[in-house]
């Protein structure tokens, strides 16, 4: 690989060290509390807490819930969901309007998907890739259900997706980065090809905004949906969002027709009239003590460049990746994904026969990484708030439990209910 990144790798751990100083980004790791003696590399699956999250929530729930109660509605809380979507515009390459802020993933995804089917009339198949986040899969396995035959569900091989793309199908809807093997997706060229065949594009976000520079517009995404929680450091549960192409305004028609989607909410008039823009996608009322510690959360953005993190990212992954390598060799892990850094969102994971037990022996160091069935440990590599010390020493660790079977224990071989 001769690849900028290869020539930013770190031999030794001085030489990681060396890189941490002269990271353009290394000022941003002071937004966040992060417990001492943890190397955290878990924020694919739940985002470490910004510093201002805990005073802000304390401030919604004395000041604005207990002091000013309902009065709250109209002084803080009815315009929230606007605020969050303005930050978020610029991570996502969207305009704010094109933007909702609500309810979660799954709930999101059923909403575009129907909306998006109603688009393309007579069509009745969503092309997706076996082996996509299983909820993504059974939201529209579900869909097809309710629809009878007017919708199936047809997965094929990740790679054979754009292929598969014919004048048959209705919505192509894919993961931008895929949460087990990190594959990102051309987003821009999927949605060439499926808009030459008349379909339209839903793609989740979950695993790559907030680490990767998105351009929703620009690439011609007819449909987005996304995770608050992990990259973007929302906390447990945070509300998740999901993009509306502008040219879909006023004809994408949400399923659930909630009235804090109708144009007028509180007129409480009979019949329902969409509210413009993303904004017809909300449904009920928002959790806003969840919503707020997102618009805190988001703040970490503040001044940061997304192709800095983006650059940042692809270097962590190739110093971790290189310190991966004898270990393959010694232990038989596999590397999952694509071998080019550019063609990788901000995670790595590897196959290991024991890798939940290796995973909870690492937990039981400090190192906070996840496992998924069968046989996957994940780490994911925050630029935000990641060095790459951290990432030598979470090499250091596995080397460690690996060369010394510290995972061999019937501990940590007991399945905990969330892995
Ligand atoms: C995390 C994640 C979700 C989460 O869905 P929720 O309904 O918010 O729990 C969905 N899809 C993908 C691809 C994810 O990574």
């Amino acid at each position: 690989m001769a690849s900028i990144e290869s020539q930013t790798l770190a031999r030794t751990r001085d030489d990681a060290r060396l890189h941490d100083e002269q990271d353009p980004l290394a000022f941003v790791r002071a937004r966040f509390r992060l417990p001492a003696g943890v190397h955290y590399v878990d924020g694919n699956s739940l985002g470490a807490l910004p510093r201002t999250v805990g005073e802000r929530l304390a401030h919604t729930v004395e000041h604005e819930w207990g002091a000013r109660l309902v009065r709250s509605w109209n002084e803080s809380w009815i315009d929230l969901p606007q605020a969050v979507a303005e930050k978020l515009s610029p991570l996502l390459g969207a305009p704010a309007d094109a933007i909702a802020v609500t309810d979660s993933v799954s709930v999101n995804l059923f909403k575009v998907l129907a909306a998006a089917h109603a688009l393309v009339p007579g069509r009745a198949t969503i092309l997706a890739e076996a082996g996509e986040f299983p909820t993504d899969l059974y939201v529209a396995e579900g869909l097809g259900r309710l629809l009878g035959p007017a919708l199936t569900v047809r997965t094929v091989a990740p790679e054979a997706l754009d292929e598969a793309i014919d004048d048959d199908v209705a919505i192509v809807l894919a993961s931008h980065v895929h949460y087990a093997t990190c594959r990102k997706r051309d987003m821009a060229a999927t949605s060439r090809i499926a808009h030459a065949h008349g379909a339209v594009t839903v793609f989740d976000l979950s695993h790559s905004a907030g680490v990767v520079a998105i351009d929703l517009l620009g690439d011609g995404v007819d449909f987005a949906i996304g995770c608050g929680y992990k990259y973007l450091n929302g906390g447990p549960g945070a509300p998740a969002y999901l993009y509306v192409a502008p040219r879909w305004h006023g004809r994408a028609r949400s399923p659930i027709q909630g009235w804090l989607g109708h144009a007028a909410a509180f007129d409480f008039a009979p019949g329902y009239q969409p509210a413009p823009g993303a904004r017809a996608f909300h449904c009920g009322t928002w959790p806003i003590l969840s919503m707020t510690a997102l618009d805190a959360a988001l703040d970490v953005f503040e001044g940061v460049d997304m192709g800095a993190v983006e650059r940042k990212s692809r270097a962590l992954c190739s110093l971790l990746l290189m310190r991966l390598q004898p270990l393959c060799e010694r232990h038989g892990l596999r590397v999952v994904g694509p071998a080019a850094l550019d063609a990788r969102g901000s995670h790595v994971a590897v196959r290991h026969p024991e890798g939940y037990a290796v995973v909870r022996a690492l937990i039981d160091r400090g190192i906070i990484g996840d496992f998924r069935p069968p046989d996957l440990m994940r780490f994911g590599l925050v630029p935000l708030y990641l060095r790459y010390v951290d990432v030598w020493d979470v090499a250091e660790a596995l080397a460690e439990v690996l060369d010394q079977r510290l995972w061999d224990d019937p501990r940590y071989r007991q399945r905990q209910q969330v892995t």
